[in-house]
């Protein structure tokens, strides 16, 4: 089996659901990477910090209203112990008020040395946590999910297909949607033929100059149709 000399990247997951943890990372190309010990994995039971007998790790909502919320105290216990093990890699809370996710900021993740990632349950967290302990919040789009340990799952596959020797060709990275600030072309493969519908003259003609040309007009072409928001921000970069 190939390990990496150097320290692989590593994601220590903060839950109380840690059980959740590889889930679908375990398969696949983040699982045989994982297996091969290109990054690595550490889930941490938040329970393991109460100071109760009954392990409990939340209370309700100061103000009023429903749920539960996430105590300060007993999440920087577990932080605080945690970040000995790991010093110097960017925390961050999965949120739906972080600021949403971007390919730019998973690249930048993918250059550190892992990360630390807090994640929710029940209303959230205490408010004093996040200001106290520096916590980056980020989004993984405006809608909202049960817990932060699928968002977290969702920000660590981004990461890992990244890293060096978890995909066989980093070519299949560069012309990715989200890359460039363009949507990728579109793709084909075998049959030809399929339902009367034919693959374009141009990708059959081995003319490589040509194919660039075609893939780069599509890009455009879909990228406009699709997300004015990202057009308007790759006309205005050219
Ligand atoms: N009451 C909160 C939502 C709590 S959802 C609010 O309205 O802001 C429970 C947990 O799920 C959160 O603590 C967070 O960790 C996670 N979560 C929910 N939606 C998310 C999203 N869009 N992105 C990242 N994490 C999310």
């Amino acid at each position: 089996m190939m390990r990496s000399r150097s320290c692989p990247w590593k994601a220590t997951i903060l839950s109380i659901m840690p059980r959740m943890f590889p889930g679908p990372l375990g398969e696949s190309l983040s699982g045989r990477a994982l297996r091969e010990g290109l990054w690595g994995l550490d889930c941490i039971d938040i329970r393991d910090f109460a100071t109760d007998r009954h392990r409990s790790v939340d209370d309700t909502p100061a103000g009023g209203g429903p749920g539960m919320v996430l105590r300060a105290d007993i999440l920087a216990n577990a932080i605080d112990a945690t970040r000995m093990e790991v010093p110097d890699v960017p925390l961050i809370y999965m949120s739906p008020r972080g600021r949403p996710l971007t390919q730019q900021r998973v690249r930048e993740l993918s250059g550190e040395k892992g990360v630390m990632i807090l994640c929710g349950r029940f209303e959230g967290v205490d408010e004093r946590l996040l200001q106290a302990r520096n916590i980056e919040e980020i989004s993984i789009g405006d809608y909202v999910l049960s817990g932060g340990e699928m968002a977290a799952m969702v920000l660590i596959d981004a990461v890992v297909r990244l890293l060096p020797g978890v995909i066989g060709s980093a070519d299949s990275l560069e012309s990715e949607s989200h890359e460039k600030g363009l949507l990728e072309y579109p793709q084909y493969t075998k049959p030809r033929e399929w339902e009367g519908q034919t693959i374009p003259d141009v990708l059959l003609s081995g003319d490589h100059g040509r194919i660039g040309k075609w893939r780069r007009a599509e890009a455009e072409r879909l990228t406009r149709e699709r997300r004015p928001d990202m057009w308007k921000k790759y006309r205005g970069g050219n």
